[in-house]
């Protein structure tokens, strides 16, 4: 019996913070592939509450469980990483129209540039469909509680984000 070829995706995003939406879309992910690199995109020009390290660190820890997922950050053009990883699919998430409308998009001039390189689309479980980093982050900063939000131990470290932040100003 030949060998199955091994499959891997890259899903790549800001995740900051790390969502129960996301962490859905990687738990099925890995059901589906035999490898999933969720990669931390390092970009110099969007603020970010947490550090990509940071990032990196709280993935690797809600996931720890799931042992096709390997949590690395990465700059520069996604096709580039994807060719040095040997990657030809990447993960990306459907909320809803509006999710659609922009990634499709991106993943047409993904074809351009590579036509080897597949976008796979996973809808939202119908939990998740409303949630958001940027939701998180809106209600983390006004001291709301975002425990049904997102993983598990991870609410304590959004709060503790504001707090510094609120010291800082202080
Ligand atoms: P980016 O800045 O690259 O959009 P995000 O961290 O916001 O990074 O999202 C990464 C990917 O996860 C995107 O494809 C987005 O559509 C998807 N996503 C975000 N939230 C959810 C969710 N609640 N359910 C399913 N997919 C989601």
């Amino acid at each position: 019996m030949s060998e199955r070829k091994k499959k891997a995706v890259l899903y790549p995003g800001s995740f900051d913070p790390l969502t129960l939406g996301h962490l859905d879309l990687i738990r099925r992910a890995a059901a589906v592939f035999d490898k999933v690199y969720v990669g931390v995109l390092v970009n110099p020009y969007k603020k970010s509450l947490f550090s990509v390290d940071e990032r990196v660190i709280m993935i690797r820890r809600v996931t720890a469980d799931i042992p096709q997922v390997e949590v690395v950050s990465f700059g520069g053009l996604l096709i580039d990483f994807c060719h040095k990883l040997g990657i030809r699919s990447i993960l990306r998430g459907l909320r809803d129209a509006s999710d659609f409308e922009a990634e499709i998009k991106v993943a047409q001039g993904l074809r351009v540039l590579d036509p080897g390189l597949e976008t796979v689309f996973l809808g939202s479980d119908p939990r998740y469909c409303f949630l958001s980093s940027s939701m998180v982050r809106e209600v983390a900063s006004g001291g709301g509680d975002v425990t049904d939000f997102v993983p598990e131990g991870l609410a304590p470290l959004v709060a503790a984000k504001y707090e510094e932040k609120k010291q800082d100003k202080a």
